[in-house]
């Protein structure tokens, strides 16, 4: 397992995590299982965003002796009284269920408590004014939530909320579907999503990602938005690559899926690699750079992806990645221009003229 350590905080987390809006289709042994085998694997963040009842008592049991291992993230608005999933802004259902649910899971404590689901401007009004986030700022007063967070799948909620210096983590969709506006969750285009994933990075806000294979679609040809299927350990890297991103919460259906996703670890870069969807999506995706290196090598020594991005976050505010621009063996000024990245570039990037103007950017 790799993990990543969440800004405000240090939390190590495993950059795989779970969902649990499938599992529920597993029996609770197998649930039980499941869970049992993350730990054993080193996973430690457990979304809590469930379909149904079922997952949370297996889930009590199986972190059971371990819970000072694992991060919850726990859902101010998720309700679980009918034994399905219901949302919720009545702030008397919320209290039932988050009491509910720490019975279930065990514990006295919620390592991030989300503000849930606010995809629109209404919703978030009913949170500030029916007093939930008082709610959730009170139990983190007493020391019962210990960081606060937001779930949302629209851009432009993210940044109001961020607007207000509240939350520590935020669980959003990403996947090259959605950033490509490409399905029922694909709010903002790719230019905004970019830049929301920037600000997250460059005000120390951790994401942890949600639909990262747009619910199963991006995995098949027929329901693929760009008629071409991608694999799980692609849309995982190409999630973990975007700034801000601290881990991907798959929403596997039991054990088998797990053993699957764990294979990210131990296949080889090929199969990771997602430049192919340069060729997919080319005119939305044309002329912006996605970190994902597939120009390497660069005659001259440049970390091209890794340039790109500390430069991208450099002009979001982000001053550790100016700091660690600085402190870059080769920098921009040392392109010779020999055109292999444009010319290597699926998603049709000017890396030449864009290395030139980096270099200004920075004063070389
Ligand atoms: S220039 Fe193109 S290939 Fe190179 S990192 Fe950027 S998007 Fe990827
Ligand atoms: S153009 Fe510059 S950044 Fe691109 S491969 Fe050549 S030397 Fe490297």
């Amino acid at each position: 397992m790799e993990y990543r350590k969440l800004p405000r905080g240090g939390e190590d987390i495993s950059i795989l995590g779970l969902g649990t809006s499938s599992v529920g289709a597993a029996s609770e042994r197998e649930i039980e299982e499941t869970v049992t085998f993350a730990l054993e694997n080193g996973i430690n963040y457990f979304d809590m965003a469930s379909a149904d009842a079922k997952p949370f008592g297996a889930y009590g049991r199986a972190v059971a002796g371990s819970r000072d291992k694992v991060y919850y993230q726990i859902h101010f608005g998720a309700n679980y009284e009918t034994g399905s999933y219901g949302w919720t802004v009545n702030l008397d259902t919320v209290k039932q269920s988050i009491d509910w649910q720490l019975r279930m899971l065990k514990t006295d404590y919620i390592d991030f408590g989300f503000i849930h689901c606010i995809d629109e401007p209404s919703d978030l009004k009913k949170v500030l004014s029916g007093g939930i986030l008082p709610y959730i700022q009170e139990l983190k007063k007493q020391g019962i939530v210990r960081h606060i967070g937001l779930s949302s799948h629209t851009p432009a909620l993210v940044n109001q909320v961020l607007d207000m210096d509240l939350i520590d983590m935020v669980m959003f969709s990403i996947n090259p579907g959605y950033d490509y506006r490409h399905g029922d969750y694909a709010i903002g285009n790719v230019e905004e999503r970019m830049a929301l994933y920037r600000r997250c990075e460059a005000e120390g806000v951790g994401i942890s990602v949600m639909k990262a294979f747009s619910g199963g679609q991006l995995l098949n040809a027929k329901t693929s938005p760009f008629g071409k299927a991608l694999s799980e350990y692609q849309c995982i890297q190409y999630a973990l690559d975007k700034p801000g991103v601290v881990t991907v919460l798959p929403g596997i259906r039991g054990k088998s899926d797990l053993e699957r996703i764990l294979g990210f670890f131990t296949v080889l870069p090929e199969e990771r690699d997602y430049s192919v969807l340069g060729t997919f999506a080319p005119q939305a995706a044309g002329g912006i750079c996605v970190y994902c290196n597939h120009c390497q090598p660069c005659p001259a020594g440049l970390d091209v992806g890794l340039i790109n991005k500390y430069y991208d976050l450099t002009k979001a505010g982000d001053k550790l990645a100016h700091s660690h621009y600085l402190k870059l063996e080769k920098k921009a000024d040392a392109c010779i221009g020999c055109g292999h990245c444009d010319s290597r570039c699926p998603f049709h990037v000017n890396q030449m003229k864009r290395m030139k103007s980096i270099g200004t950017y920075f004063g070389e």
